[in-house]
């Protein structure tokens, strides 16, 4: 008696993750925006029902795929409206990089005092850099930066924060948050002005944050 052929696996290599440390930064840091139950009700709605009550292992496993972070997103946008939205992801982002910082600041040399004492655009440069590959590093996300004399261009060529959803406007506004912070942090209390102007979701692409490298204060 032959065995039935096996069935080809299923295309999983072809889908795109988070790691587990990441998505969990993002649920404790929603958690603290907007409690417990309000992040239960955006996974309720986003039929991510195995998240609840349940964050990913701190660990690095991908295994959060893009689909499910896109979701996540569009939920918060369905339950508190775009503008209610936009500033839950804003503020969520910016406290998801006091978490990120906790667990990757130690590996990222940027607490260093030769960083410290480098000058401010350097200092966003470098930090930047440092960022974006950390991204590219320890997720499926793409990023890449350039410059230009008075401004950063940080692109996501693939983005998880829009995955799968389609938006008359730029709608990637947790990652505005993280890199709003992100700056703050590295400049040492600077605030800078971040603007998405373009968005896979709206059928650019690339996802496009422009950075004044002026701070506003
Ligand atoms: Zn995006």
């Amino acid at each position: 008696m032959s065995l039935p052929a096996s069935a080809p696996p299923v295309a999983n290599s072809a889908r795109l993750y988070y790691p587990n440390k990441m998505v969990r930064i993002i649920l404790l840091a929603m958690e603290e925006v907007m409690g417990r139950n309000g992040v239960n009700a955006v996974l309720n709605l986003a039929k991510l029902r195995h998240l609840v009550n349940n964050f990913p292992p701190n660990n690095f496993d991908r295994q959060i795929s893009f689909e499910e972070l896109g979701a996540m997103m569009q939920s918060l946008d369905e339950m508190y409206g775009p503008r209610g939205g936009r500033g839950l992801a804003l503020r969520a982002g910016r406290a998801c990089f006091k978490y990120g910082i906790r667990e990757f600041g130690p590996v990222l040399g940027i607490a260093d005092l030769a960083f410290r004492l480098l000058p401010l655009t350097m200092k966003l440069k470098v930090g930047a850099d440092v960022f974006a590959e950390t991204f590219n590093k320890f997720t499926d996300q793409t990023v890449t930066l350039s410059e230009e004399p008075d401004r950063f261009l940080w692109q996501n060529t693939r983005c998880p924060m829009c995955w799968g959803r389609q938006s008359d406007t730029p709608c990637c506004h947790l990652a505005v948050g993280i890199l709003q912070e992100s700056l703050y942090w590295v400049s040492g209390g600077k605030n800078f002005e971040v603007q998405e102007t373009a968005c896979i979701a709206s059928g650019d692409e690339a996802c496009t944050f422009v950075i004044d490298k002026k701070p506003l204060d």
